[in-house]
This record gives structure tokens, C-alpha cells and sequence, in this order.
């Protein structure tokens, strides 16, 4: 077992201004990953590659897998099927254009590739991505495919799923290795919860350049309500902390994404039907 470290680089202010925190809380987390010799995938939102290039050339110098996590960071059900596939290919080509790097992997923002936009999955197969983490099996308040595998599976159109890890917190399913769950999901669960993994789980934690930025001024999210923001403001000195953790308890660190899935081979693996699932017959169970 290891554990994939993945960042995903937006600007949660909206302005992707090249002064931006967001640029110097990602330049800090750079650093550390440096200084733990680690490779991690980065999820880059089109905006913001355009609002400052040379961060991202930067993360692809340093050896980073450059993905893509939106040409604007809006759920894809606010791009629909009409925009989707042409803001997927401008969105891969700029990332490519920029780093000389083939960008394979893609992330929906805020987990959206749910029920209601099973249609993506044919678009992003299209578009050239040959995997995508972009689905939180689980029950969720904002976005989420409950009864979906937990481990990587293969969609009908041959794109591999890299699904959200999640754990089972009383009655509620959570992503605990990212973002703010990744800060209060109880140490000892999570290590449990790692530990536990089986051999074909593909473990992997997601942090924001926000959950990095302690100092920033609190302000209201814009796909959170105003309690939930402010939850999101807290403990961010932590976020280091329990990441080195959590790779502790993984057994170090991961591959980027895309040599991880590499990897996978010709391994057997579940095959969903994308249309089929979201209608609700649940026949995604068939190697
Ligand atoms: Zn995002």
C-alpha cells in the first residue's frame, strides 16, 4: 500500500491573479513535496494555468504529473453536454501546450461526474483522457455516486476510475484523506481505514492550495454554505501534519496517478456501464 499525493490547483477566489495566495501556499507545498523526494499528480483548472503559466511549467519541471481539473472550475452539469467536450479539449491542449507533457488524467471539480452527468464519461474517453478521478462513491451533500465500486474500475468506454478513497464513519461515508475530512477524520480511523485497504484498492489524498494557507482572510466559499466555509477556514496548519501521517500509515508514497494506472496493466477490473448505472439497474458488476 501507498498513498498518491494529488493537489488541486485553483484559486478559490475565482481571480487566478499570478500575485494570488493561492500561487505562494502552492509554491510552500511544492517545497515540501521536494524536500520529501515525492512525484504527485496536479489537477490544473485551465483559469488558472492561463492566470499564471509559470506556476504550472514550474510543477511540471519539478517532475510533477500535470492532469486536467476543468477548463473553469464549475461542476460539469454547469457545463453541460453541449460545452463539455469542447472546454475538455481546449482545457488539455493548453496544459499541454504549456508543459510538453501528454496530459492523461482528468479530475471533475468538486467530484461532479455523478448520476446526472453519466453523459461525460463518453466525452472525456473522446477527448483522449485514459483515466479520471472524479467520483466520490458515496452519499454526499454537494456531489456523489453511491454504489459505485470503492476500488479503480473500468467505465464500458475503456476510461479507468480512480474512485475517491472513502471510509465508513458511523452512518456516513467519508473522503477522509482529503481536504478538510483529511484534518478531522480521527487519526486512528484513518490509519485503521489504511491499513485495512485491500491489494486492489489505489489509495489517494487530495489537498487544495487553500487547505494550505493558514494566514488567508475567511471568506464564504463559492460551493459552500457560510458554516461550511468557515469549517474549511480551520486547522489548516494541520493539513502537513496529517498528511505526513497518513503517509506514514500508507507506507509512503505513492506514483503519480498516471504511472499508477499504467501499472494496472491488463489487471481484471470491474466494468460500469455508465448510462445503465445512473438510470438505476445497477449492473455494474461484470468483468
Ligand atoms: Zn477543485
Amino acid at each position: 500500500m501507498t498513498l498518491t499525493i494529488t493537489l488541486d490547483l485553483e484559486d478559490s477566489t475565482g481571480a487566478n491573479a499570478a500575485t494570488g495566495r493561492w500561487v505562494a501556499a502552492t509554491e510552500r507545498f511544492l517545497a515540501a513535496l521536494t524536500e520529501r523526494s515525492i512525484r504527485a499528480t496536479v489537477f490544473v483548472v485551465g483559469d488558472a494555468a492561463r492566470g499564471c503559466p509559470a506556476l504550472v511549467r514550474r510543477v511540471a519541471d519539478a517532475g510533477h504529473e500535470i492532469g486536467l481539473h476543468g477548463l473553469h472550475h464549475v461542476a460539469l452539469g454547469v457545463s453541460g453536454p453541449e460545452r463539455l467536450g469542447d472546454e475538455l479539449r481546449e482545457g488539455r491542449a493548453l496544459l499541454q501546450d504549456l508543459t510538453g507533457q501528454s496530459v492523461d488524467g482528468f479530475r471533475a471539480p468538486i467530484f461532479s461526474l455523478t448520476p446526472s452527468t453519466a453523459w461525460a464519461v463518453d466525452q472525456l474517453t473522446d477527448v483522449g483522457f485514459t483515466y479520471s478521478s472524479s467520483v466520490l462513491p458515496a452519499r454526499n451533500p454537494l456531489h456523489g455516486w453511491p454504489g459505485l465500486p470503492r476500488a479503480p474500475f473500468l467505465w464500458s468506454t475503456g476510461l479507468v476510475e480512480l474512485p475517491c478513497p472513502v471510509l465508513d464513519l458511523g452512518p456516513a461515508r467519508v473522503p477522509f484523506l482529503g481536504g478538510i475530512y483529511l484534518r478531522y477524520v480521527p487519526r486512528l480511523a484513518a490509519r485503521h481505514e489504511l491499513t485495512g485497504l485491500g491489494p486492489e484498492a489505489l489509495a489517494w489524498s487530495y489537498v487544495h492550495p487553500y487547505d494550505l494557507d493558514p494566514g488567508a482572510p475567511i471568506r464564504r466559499f463559492p460551493h459552500a454554505n457560510w458554516p461550511t466555509s468557515l469549517l474549511l477556514h480551520t486547522r489548516r496548519r494541520a493539513t502537513m501534519r496529517c498528511l505526513d501521517r497518513a503517509l506514514a500509515a500508507a507506507g509512503g508514497a505513492g506514483l503519480p496517478l498516471g504511472e499508477r494506472v499504467a501499472a494496472l496493466g491488463d489487471a481484471p477490473l470491474p466494468r460500469v456501464d455508465a448510462a445503465r448505472t445512473a438510470s438505476g439497474d445497477g449492473a455494474w458488476a461484470r468483468r
